[in-house]
C-alpha cells in the first residue's frame, strides 16, 4: 500500500521521479498536507452519490482523496506534461477521467454530458491556480451548470472578499454577486507551508452552497451583475455619483434616479459598500421598471 499522493514524502518522490519543476505561470502549488486535503473533501461532503468536477489536478493529491469517496471524478488539467504523471499516480482509480484542457476554454457542459451519467449530484472541488481565481469564480457565477456544492481553495484575500458583509473593508461587487447566488463560508484557513512550492500568500478553503431562490430575484442576472459592477466603479464616491456614471448625467435622468432612490428608501449619499444584496436587487428591478 503506497502512502497517499498528498503526503510530503510521496509528493517529493513524484516530483523527483518526473523531474517536475512546478510552473509558476500555471499557478502550480501542490498540496502536500493530508489534513488540508481531507479537510477539503470533508467540507464538500463528498459521497458515492456525487460526481465531482475538479479544476487543476496537478499530480493528483486532491483527485485521489475525491476518488476514494465519489462516484466519479472529472478533472480538467491544462498542463500536458502532467498527463503521464496522473496516468501513473491515479492508475488505481477507475472512477477518474482527466481532460487535458484549459477549464476556461473547454465546453464544460458538453464534456460533462458526455463523461458523466447525469444521475449523480454534481459538485465542484479545486485547489485553484491563483492567477485565474477571479475568472473561474465568474465562470461559476455566470455558468449554466448547477452544482450542489462548490469548494475552492484560493488566496485568503479573495476568500475574505467573498464572505465580506456590507460596510466591511473587503465588501464589493464580487461579494454581492457571489452572495446573491450562494451562501458562502470559509471552511479552512490554510498556511503557505501546506504547499510545495509555498505560495507567497496565505490561503483559505471556501464553501459555496446555492441559496434557495431569493424572495425577490433580479429580473435578469446579467443586468444585476452589470448594475452592481457599475455601482462599485468608484468605491469612495457616493451611490448618487456612481449611478450617474451607470446611467447618465442628463437632468431628466437625475430626476428619475432621485425618484427610484426615494421609492426604495435608499439615501443618495450612501456609499455603495453600505448596501445589502437585496437592496442592490431592489434597485436593479426598480430602475428596470422605470426604463433606465
Ligand atoms: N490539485 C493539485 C493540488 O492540490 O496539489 C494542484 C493544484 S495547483 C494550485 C493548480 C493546478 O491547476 C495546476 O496543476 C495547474 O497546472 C492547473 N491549471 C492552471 N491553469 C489551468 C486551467 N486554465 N485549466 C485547468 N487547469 C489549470
Amino acid at each position: 500500500q503506497k502512502p497517499a499522493i498528498g503526503t510530503r514524502s510521496r509528493t517529493l518522490g513524484i516530483l523527483n521521479q518526473y523531474h517536475l519543476n512546478a510552473k509558476k505561470s500555471l499557478g502550480q502549488n501542490f498540496l502536500d498536507d493530508l489534513n488540508v486535503l481531507e479537510g477539503i473533501v470533508t467540507a464538500a461532503d463528498v459521497t458515492d452519490q456525487d460526481d465531482v468536477v475538479e479544476i487543476g489536478p496537478g499530480i493528483g493529491a486532491l483527485t485521489e482523496q475525491i476518488a476514494q469517496r465519489a462516484h466519479q471524478v472529472l478533472a480538467f488539467e491544462i498542463d500536458q506534461n502532467l498527463m503521464p504523471v496522473l496516468d501513473e499516480t491515479l492508475a488505481d482509480y477507475e472512477n477518474v477521467t482527466i481532460v487535458n484542457q484549459d477549464f476556461l476554454q473547454a465546453n464544460v457542459p458538453a464534456i460533462l454530458a458526455e463523461q458523466l451519467d447525469g444521475r449523480h449530484r454534481l459538485k465542484a472541488v479545486a485547489n485553484l491556480p491563483y492567477y485565474i481565481t477571479k475568472p473561474i469564480l465568474m465562470n461559476f457565477l455566470k455558468g449554466s451548470l448547477s452544482f450542489a456544492t462548490i469548494v475552492l481553495m484560493m488566496q485568503k484575500e479573495v476568500a475574505n472578499r467573498l464572505v465580506a458583509q456590507p460596510n466591511d473593508h473587503d465588501y464589493g461587487a464580487l461579494s454581492v454577486m457571489t452572495q446573491y447566488l450562494y451562501q458562502v463560508e470559509i471552511a479552512i484557513a490554510v498556511s503557505q507551508k501546506s504547499f510545495i512550492p509555498a505560495p507567497k500568500v496565505d490561503s483559505a478553503v471556501v464553501k459555496l452552497t446555492p441559496v434557495a431562490t431569493p424572495a425577490e430575484p433580479a429580473y435578469s442576472q446579467t443586468a444585476f451583475f452589470s448594475f452592481v459592477h457599475g455601482c462599485f466603479m468608484h468605491r469612495r464616491k457616493t451611490l448618487w455619483n456612481n449611478l450617474q456614471s451607470v446611467f447618465d448625467k442628463q437632468p431628466e435622468t437625475k430626476v428619475t434616479i432621485k425618484q427610484v432612490l426615494a421609492e426604495t428608501g435608499i439615501a443618495a449619499s450612501v456609499r455603495p459598500q453600505a448596501l445589502t444584496v437585496s437592496q442592490f436587487v431592489g434597485l436593479t428591478n426598480q430602475f428596470h421598471k422605470v426604463d433606465l
